[in-house]
């Protein structure tokens, strides 16, 4: 891993969280390097110091409320909003909600894939953070992206633990405000 942009941290601090961040080879399936986040939950710091860090880029965005991808997104999103004083918007898997939902389809590389909002509960106008634990072909993010205008929501940022640049997810997201706390060179998929 290189560039670790966890801005407003100690140096030693940020260099922990990006140990805490495990390679897992041929998972799920081979040739993917799947990086495994479950170290950095389990310690009481690097969970600190990446929620503060996601909390600061939620400041600078000027945010109403927070979004996070099913599964991991939650895991930082909840947190995040919790810290701010504000709602958290959870963004399923197609067939989680009971209705009433709106939804967004994307295609992955084999099949396609749907995420879902509760109908009302975004305020339309609404200025949201969308949070996710890895931006890798950007599909997922930018399929919640759409989502959130699709409900009259608008996309202040998108902001990320892990950006995988060999992937180049950004480019999915062109024109959009994208943060990540640290970047990867290395090739890797998922
Ligand atoms: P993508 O739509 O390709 O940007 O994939 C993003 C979603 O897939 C995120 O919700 C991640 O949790 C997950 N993901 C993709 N690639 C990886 C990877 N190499 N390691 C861990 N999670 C990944």
């Amino acid at each position: 891993m290189t560039d670790v942009a966890l801005s407003g941290l100690l140096p030693e601090r940020a260099t922990r969280v990006r140990e805490l961040i495990a390679d897992v080879p041929d998972f799920p399936s081979p040739g993917i390097l799947f990086k495994d986040i479950t170290p950095l939950l389990a310690d009481a710091e690097g969970l600190a110091d990446v929620v503060e860090a996601f909390t600061r880029l939620a400041l600078a965005d000027g945010v109403d409320v927070v979004a996070g991808m099913e599964a991991r997104g939650f895991l930082f999103g909840a947190p995040v909003a919790h810290a701010l004083g504000l709602g958290f918007l959870p963004l399923r898997k197609a067939g989680k909600l009971p209705p009433p939902t709106e939804s967004v389809s994307y295609d992955l590389e084999y099949g396609s894939a749907a995420i879902e909002l509760r109908s009302g509960t975004l305020t339309p106008g609404a200025r949201v953070l969308i949070i996710d634990d890895v931006l890798a072909t950007g599909g997922t993010a930018a399929a919640a992206a759409q989502l959130v205008e699709q409900c009259g929501g608008v996309v202040a940022g998108l902001a990320f633990l892990l950006e995988l640049d060999a992937l180049h997810g950004r480019e999915r997201l062109t024109g959009r405000n994208v943060d990540t706390l640290l970047r990867v060179s290395t090739p890797s998929g998922g």
